[in-house]
């Protein structure tokens, strides 16, 4: 008895009706590895296609997010403006709001409850970035404009007051952005997966993978399966399967019980990005403070960092919720994949091996665009 039949857990039937050799098999259903296979069907119905997800559910950032539908607030176009061209930054934005136009026509706006109540970027009071913000505003409202059509940005300090916020005093409207319920979103995709003939096998981990001359074989929790073509769509996990350098960065997150009276509505930032709260409904989503603590949050593990958890409850406390009385409902983390600078690898590794990874805090922005730009380059080649 050889030692790939001892290993394999597949029955015959399983062999023959789930996991006979596929055309293509998607590492990943997450947002990404969801789009590059119904791009794959919509282009070539007659191939089959496999996603072999590790968790019972996609597992990594895209049923975990905050749902942010946003393209970039100012001060993260200034840092990115730091390390990147003028042209790369804007045409960065372009990417991010043609994205999400995609995702909405693609997902249907009811569908994923999307709403847009405001976005704003808030400056904590003496914060330093604001000052090199409201200098270049004019700027990167302009450059916006030429390449998105409007110019999104505009001073709307008095949403602190109206909101009953403390310790910010700057306040910058993001027009264009919005939120939609993550949950539904990615239900939808499933749903539309399935209803294409996409094949979704859960709790199946990929371990590793071999190419041959006319196949590559995977070797998987459950035993081997074969393709003659594979996408890895696992981003913040890529790295344990392919030779990228792709940094798991885990973030934290907590939500109310619904409140009574809730005094604010939209999605927000502060603090360069590192902080995001936003209403679901009556109750407050909050999350970010991977900054406190950078070394244990590069981590693909999920588990609560007690020290972000207590920071992300005094500041909702103190500065965004400070005359209402709430209560933490849950809490959970999510992992993105990032490193270097901000553009996911979209690639062919070898001759039947594909990834898109990498999607830092754009996915859903730019989740769905990566998936069809990865699947596009499958077929090509
Ligand atoms: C807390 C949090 C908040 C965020 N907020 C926002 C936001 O508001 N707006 C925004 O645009 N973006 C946000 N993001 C980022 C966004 O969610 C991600 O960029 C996006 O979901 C990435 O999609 P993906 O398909 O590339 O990866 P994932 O959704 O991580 O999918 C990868 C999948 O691969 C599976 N997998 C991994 N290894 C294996 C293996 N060996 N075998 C089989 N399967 C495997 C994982 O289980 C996972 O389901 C946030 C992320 C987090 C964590």
């Amino acid at each position: 008895m050889s030692k790939s039949k001892i290993s394999n857990m597949w029955s015959f039937w399983e062999r023959e009706s789930f996991v006979k050799k596929a055309d293509v098999i998607i590492v990943g259903s997450g947002i990404v590895g969801l789009n590059a296979a119904l791009e794959i069907k919509s282009n070539s119905p007659e191939l089959s296609v496999i996603i072999l997800e590790a968790g019972p559910l996609p597992s990594g950032a895209s049923t975990k997010n905050a749902g942010f539908a946003c393209f970039g607030s100012p001060s993260e176009l200034m840092m990115d403006l730091e390390h990147s061209s003028s042209e790369k930054v804007f045409a960065l934005v372009e990417k991010r709001l043609k994205g999400l136009n995609y995702l909405r026509n693609l997902v249907g706006d009811k569908n994923m409850n999307y709403l847009s109540p405001g976005s704003y970027e808030l400056f904590m009071d003496g914060g330093e970035g604001y000052v090199a913000v409201e200098e270049h505003l004019n700027f990167l409202n302009d450059e916006c404009a030429k390449t998105i059509g409007f110019k999104p940005y505009e001073l709307k300090n008095d949403i602190i007051s109206k909101n009953a916020f403390q310790g910010f005093s700057k306040a910058i409207k993001i027009n264009g952005e919005g939120q939609i319920n993550t949950g539904e979103m990615m239900k939808a995709l499933l749903d539309l997966a399935s209803s294409k003939g996409i094949r979704i096998l859960n709790g199946i981990k990929v371990l590793s993978h071999q190419i041959t001359s006319n196949e590559l074989a995977l070797q998987t929790s459950h035993g081997e399966v074969r393709c003659e073509k594979c996408l890895i769509a696992t981003n913040g996990f890529a790295s344990e399967l392919i030779d990228k350098t792709v940094e798991p960065a885990r973030a934290q997150v907590l939500i109310t019980e619904e409140i009574d009276n809730l005094p604010f509505e939209g999605t927000y930032h502060f603090d360069s990005g590192y902080y995001y709260f936003r209403n679901v409904g009556r109750r407050v989503l909050f999350g970010g403070g991977r900054n406190l603590d950078f070394d244990k949050e590069t981590t693909s593990k999920n588990e609560l960092n007690p020290i972000i958890q207590d920071e992300l409850d005094n500041i909702l406390s103190e500065r965004i919720l400070p005359n209402c009385k709430f209560e933490v409902a849950h809490r959970w983390t999510g992992i993105m994949g990032v490193g270097g600078d901000k553009t996911p690898y979209i690639e062919k590794l070898d001759d039947r091996l594909y990834c898109a990874v990498k999607l830092g805090g754009m996915g859903v922005a730019i989740g769905s665009t990566t998936g069809i730009e990865a699947a596009q380059l499958l077929l090509r080649s």
